[in-house]
């Protein structure tokens, strides 16, 4: 072959394939293509290996052809592969569903006529008050329930053989691996681990002691907040507190703060709060939430109802970490999740929250 007929045999492959790449209604259509024409044994491949009969000076000329060929076959070819894929999703789409149907489950969930399942009311709540906390500046952390007893008493302040320990009834692993009776020791470790202050943590998680009643569970949820800095005091621990309650369970609300011990805070404080039901008064309007004596239920007509326990951060803690306690102070809280759920919703026993009864949980789907 010389010059021109290979020029126009080279130009006659390429008008086939786009022609072939035009009708191309498959991906095996595509790769046909690819093979038969641009492959090794290929016609365009066939066609370029009789380059070499050629006169040196010519042979440029069939390279820039060929590679104009290729160019404008590829270019056919990719718009096919876009268009085969466009009409398979097509194809899939425009499939005739009726979404109006009833699923084969829905009669028989009690979650709902569509089956749909909900938040458990205690990651609910959790989750309700740590974004509250977030909106303070608190952030996130979590920690081992299996714990060492460094983390979980002695950084905290409880000293070996002392009867503080006695207040938290504690499951052992070995002698001073436990699980974990509260979620400070997450304190002591975002402490330990960040080092200098400011910080602000919030820490969520169960938490384990021997105790069992209409109230207490021996695996229940804590949430703790710490706030160490320069210059903390007691009165940004009541701001705190009071805001935090107040976006918790609204802004009629009101606190008072009565002493109490914990070894990890001096001075330590228990926060009351006025009664939601009965806005303080001891009776609420509506009688059907009165007891027999026609008290309050919520708060037995005391308008009080206690609700977590906090204090400025003993400098025993701040020092047990490696920071000065002459240079930093701080404050610290822990709320009971179970024990806002259960006044949120009004449960009287605790063990509900963990009976997996559907029963007990649909109460709440769509609640706020
Ligand atoms: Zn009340």
């Amino acid at each position: 072959m010389d010059l021109s007929q290979l020029t126009s045999e080279l130009e006659k492959i390429g008008a086939e394939a786009v022609q072939l790449a035009q009708g191309a209604s498959s991906t095996q259509d595509i790769d046909d293509i690819k093979q038969n024409i641009l492959g090794k044994k290929g016609r365009l491949t066939k066609v370029l290996r009789g380059m070499g009969q050629l006169p040196k000076d010519e042979r440029p000329q069939v390279g820039q052809a060929a590679n104009k060929v290729r160019d404008t076959i590829g270019e056919a070819v990719a718009i096919a592969e876009s268009r085969i894929e466009h009409e398979a999703r097509d194809r899939l789409l425009n499939v005739d569903i009726d979404m109006t149907l009833p699923t084969a489950l829905s009669d028989l969930s009690p979650m709902g006529s569509h089956g749909v399942g909900a938040l458990h009311p205690i990651v609910r709540t959790s989750e309700m008050i740590l974004s509250v906390l977030d909106g303070l500046g608190f952030r996130r952390e979590t920690g081992p329930q299996v714990e060492h007893d460094f983390y979980n008493f002695e950084s905290l302040n409880f000293p070996a053989d002392h009867p503080a320990r006695d207040m938290q009834d504690t499951f052992f692993i070995e002698d001073d691996v436990i699980l974990r009776t509260h979620t400070s020791p997450i304190q002591i470790r975002a402490l330990m681990a960040q080092g200098e202050p400011p910080i602000r943590v919030s820490g969520y998680g169960a938490v384990f002691r021997h105790d069992q009643d209409n109230t207490h569970s021996p695996m229940f949820h804590q949430i703790e907040g710490l706030w160490i800095d320069q210059e903390t005091s007691f009165a940004h621990l009541k701001g705190v507190m009071n805001t935090f309650l107040k976006e918790l369970f609204g802004e009629q609300l009101r606190t008072r703060f009565r002493p109490s011990f914990f070894p990890f805070t001096e001075p330590s404080a228990e926060v009351d709060m006025s009664c939601f039901q009965c806005d303080g008064t001891g009776v609420a309007a509506n009688r059907t939430l009165n007891n027999e004596h026609g008290q309050c239920k919520v708060c037995r007509g005391t308008g009080w109802v206690e609700i977590l326990g906090c204090g400025m951060v003993d400098p025993n803690v701040i020092n047990g970490v490696g920071l000065s306690s002459d240079v930093y102070r701080g404050f610290a809280f822990g709320v009971g999740v179970e024990r806002v759920a259960m006044l949120r919703y009004g449960i009287a026993h605790i063990k509900d929250f963990y009976e997996s009864d559907v029963r007990f949980l649909s109460q709440f789907v769509g609640q706020g």
